[in-house]
């Protein structure tokens, strides 16, 4: 029998859209993926530490929940909890791994499938549809929802992977506001759009001193409209011709932690060394859409992210096919988008399911 619908991915979409398939009973099949490319199980929020913005999980003894939550077998991939302490217990917002971690019980408790495997390819002619994974037998299904997210590049530096979590961010909006950025001059790399929105959002937090932005050229990509933005803003300094070099570091007298303390940065002009002191760097080059998988089999924009071929719709080109999440989103991206948009796939499913008869 085929399968009603295959969600391919396991972040804030595909859990989102399992739970809601699972709740209509279409007995949902997840590809979660596996440790590869800069991807992993449990998606893009893993990679990071605390998550302030999703909506219901304020600050509280987020540890003792999880642990009722979630599946025991599951505890030994939980990270430590942050050393915030309030009378006593541990008190901080949700981590990334437990968000998703939670996000996975619940699909689970609805009688999710879960296979640890990647897809490797897809079969759209066919009817049924099939999915091809790396390790196992195709699969046969009637409808697909593609959440793969997406991942973002990094400049590639070891001193930028040591420090991940520790000063070194992809997401402005994302962690900007945290206590590790308070009251420091920060650096934004990138001459895009998106660095300048990133820059931007970070200037305008009271708790930011002063924004760099790193630009490699003498000119940014970045619209018109958005240079004189950065250009005009008080708080923000652009450094042209600018490359990072290295990520330096220092502990930290009041946590006890290794944090970012400064870059050294390279004129791109005559090849000079100098050291700018910033406690924190954002990297804003873009991100990766995680389509490479489809081929081509369904159309992207100009970026390579799956289109949504109809307003307030999942649909994509291929009839029975649907994106949600940061693999279909080049704008939002963020956890409760990614989420919303994995409900609506499977509302989408459900009704084009019960259209066709195949519920
Ligand atoms: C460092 C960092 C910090 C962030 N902090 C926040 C935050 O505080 N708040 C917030 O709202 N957002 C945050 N974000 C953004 C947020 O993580 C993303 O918007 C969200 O995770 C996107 O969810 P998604 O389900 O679309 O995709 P992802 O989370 O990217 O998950 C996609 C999953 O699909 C899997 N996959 C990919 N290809 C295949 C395949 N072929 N087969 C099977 N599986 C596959 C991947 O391995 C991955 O597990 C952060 C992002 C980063 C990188």
């Amino acid at each position: 029998m085929p399968e009603k619908v295959v969600i391919i991915g396991s972040g804030p979409a595909g859990w989102s859209a399992a739970i809601y398939a699972a709740r209509a009973n279409l007995n949902p099949l997840v590809f979660e993926g596996t440790f590869q490319d800069h991807m992993r199980p449990l998606g893009q929020l893993a990679y990071t530490t605390e998550v302030e913005n999703y909506p219901g999980f304020p600050f509280g003894n987020v540890r003792k929940f999880v642990e009722t939550a979630v599946d025991k077998d599951r505890h030994s991939g939980l990270p430590p909890a942050p050393d915030h302490m309030k009378d006593g217990e541990y008190h901080y917002a949700v981590q990334g791994i437990e968000l998703v971690e939670l996000m996975k019980q619940q699909a689970l408790n609805f009688g999710t499938r879960v296979i640890s495997d990647d897809i490797v390819d897809v079969d759209f002619e066919s009817t049924p549809m099939r999915v091809i994974p790396a390790n196992g037998d195709p699969v046969e299904t009637h409808t697909i929802i593609i959440a793969t997210g997406a991942r973002a590049n990094y400049l590639g530096l070891e001193s930028e992977e040591k420090y991940k979590n520790k000063g070194v961010s992809a997401c402005a909006v994302c962690d900007g506001a945290l206590p590790v950025f308070w009251n420091k001059e920060v650096a934004v790399v990138g001459g895009g759009d998106t660095a300048v929105e990133e820059a931007s959002y970070l200037a305008n937090l009271k708790t930011c001193k002063k924004v760099y932005m790193l630009v490699r050229r003498d000119e940014m990509r970045a619209s018109q409209i958005m240079q004189k933005r950065a250009m005009d803003h008080p708080k923000i300094e652009i450094l042209w011709n600018t490359v990072v070099e290295e990520v330096l570091g220092e502990v930290h007298a009041d946590s006890g932690m290794e944090l970012v303390s400064g870059l050294k940065v390279k004129s791109t002009k005559d090849d000079s060394v100098s050291q700018l002191d910033v406690g924190g760097m954002f990297v804003a080059i873009g991100h990766t859409p995680n389509t490479s998988f489809l081929s081509g089999k369904l159309e992207t924009n100009d970026k390579g992210y799956l289109i949504w071929t109809q307003a307030f719709r999942t649909n994509t080109s291929v009839e029975g096919v649907y994106a949600a999440g940061d693999v279909a989103d080049d704008y939002y991206r963020q956890a409760v988008t990614s989420a919303g948009t994995g409900c609506m796939a499977a509302l989408d499913v459900e009704r084009y399911l019960a259209e066709k008869g195949l519920e």
